[in-house]
């Protein structure tokens, strides 16, 4: 392997710590999941359809939302509701989890790693653009740490050839662009819960569909292929003519997600405070800056504060020494010998892959401790 990466090991919660991720439970999740356990439904039921109801409201009023149990099955279902085939070709980012593009190995489908935004690291349609071509059938996006990709520029690419724009936002919940609500702008859009996403459910996720045609399949799909209401009705006709799998959500984690839901705005407003403190404490400070930080048109949702550093491994040294953890979190999906090799075409990646560092941003931090850091890093590193 080219990068060998020596990370720091993972820093236990201490008194004086500042780690970098920690679940948000609130307190209401406690008795919400407890009225569900002594409930008759523990799966999925009438909690699953109650999140769906409430998270549509709320971020995707028009459109379908369905629940399931991770954020990577949302992605999975939403590639075969694309009709994705073997030998089908995606365009998707290079810099994102790999459970964005895992599932394209399952399918068989081809993957055009695009790279990134030298100052986003989200997609750059540039690229986009030279890579889409007839064999083109999807546009995957991730809205890195949050912030909303050039949704416009991919929309018109992906117009121009006729195929949809699935949107992994599992780092955007809350963010808007161009004053839309992230999940109601493209034909499919997913959400991640796992456990240090901004909400979480233990693990879950959800897809959101603006075209309602979609929704049954949608459905049936998630539970095997089977119309699960048409068999409680007792009218089902016992075929199953297209073939599902088991994504659902269950009420457990439904009830984390709608006691946590309550008190989201509020997280989001934290995450945005410690967002603008960083971007403060770090200004003029030479050698490092905030990625992606600066657009009047999109609301960041801030699940992430990565910065552009050099000497990234001397900074993240003193930084823990400090009970400071920081982490690159993600890396160009193209060092995994399961997606074939190291792409060439990939300069920008190519050019910060050494230099990125993502800073504690979460409601366990507070203004003093991002105060604090900012003047570790201002003393040099
Ligand atoms: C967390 C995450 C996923 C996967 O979501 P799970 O709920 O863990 O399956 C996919 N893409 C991105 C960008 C993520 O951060």
């Amino acid at each position: 392997m080219k990068h060998p990466t020596h990370d720091m090991p993972l820093m236990r919660t201490a008194p004086g710590t500042i780690v970098l991720f920690h679940p948000y439970v609130p307190e209401a999740a406690l008795s919400s999941v407890a009225d569900t356990l002594a409930s008759r439904w523990i799966g999925q039921g009438p909690k699953v359809d109650l999140f769906e109801r409430t998270f549509a409201n709320r971020f995707a009023p028009r459109s379908s939302a369905i629940a399931v149990g991770s954020g990577t099955d949302a992605l999975h279902l939403a590639y075969i509701l694309a009709g994705l085939k073997p030998g089908d070709e995606v365009i998707a980012p290079v810099f994102t989890c790999t459970a964005t593009n895992i599932p394209f190995l399952y399918m068989g489908v081809r993957i055009r790693f695009a790279d990134v935004q030298a100052d986003t690291l989200n997609i750059d349609p540039r690229h986009v653009k030279d890579l889409v071509n007839e064999k083109t059938r999807a546009i995957v996006c991730v809205h890195y740490g949050g912030l909303p990709c050039d949704l416009d520029e991919l929309h018109s690419i992906a117009n121009q050839w006729g195929i949809p724009v699935i949107e992994d936002a599992a780092h955007a919940l809350g963010a808007t662009y161009k004053g839309r609500s992230i999940g109601a702008i493209s034909p499919m859009t997913m959400f991640s819960f796992q456990a240090i996403k901004h909400i979480t459910t233990g693990d879950g996720g959800m897809l959101t569909l603006t075209d309602s045609s979609l929704e049954s399949a949608a459905r049936r799909i998630r539970w095997f292929g089977i119309d699960r209401e048409a068999k409680q009705n007792g009218i089902w006709d016992n075929d199953i003519t297209e073939i599902g799998y088991k994504y659902q959500m269950t009420d457990i984690g439904a009830s984390m997600g709608l006691a946590a839901l309550e008190s989201f705005d509020s997280v989001l407003y934290h995450r945005m405070q410690l967002m603008e403190e960083y971007k403060h404490g770090l200004q003029g400070i030479p050698g490092i800056s905030v990625l992606g930080s600066d657009y009047a048109d999109r609301e960041h949702a801030c699940w992430l504060c990565t910065v552009s550093v050099e000497s990234r491994r001397e900074l993240q040294r003193k930084l823990y020494e400090h009970g400071v953890e920081t982490n690159q979190v993600h890396y160009r999906n193209d060092r995994y010998s399961i997606f074939g090799g190291r792409r060439v075409d990939l300069p920008n990646m190519d050019r910060i892959e050494d230099k990125y560092l993502v800073l504690p941003l979460h409601h366990k931090v507070s203004l003093e401790d991002v105060q604090h850091i900012c003047d570790l890093i201002r003393g040099g590193w």
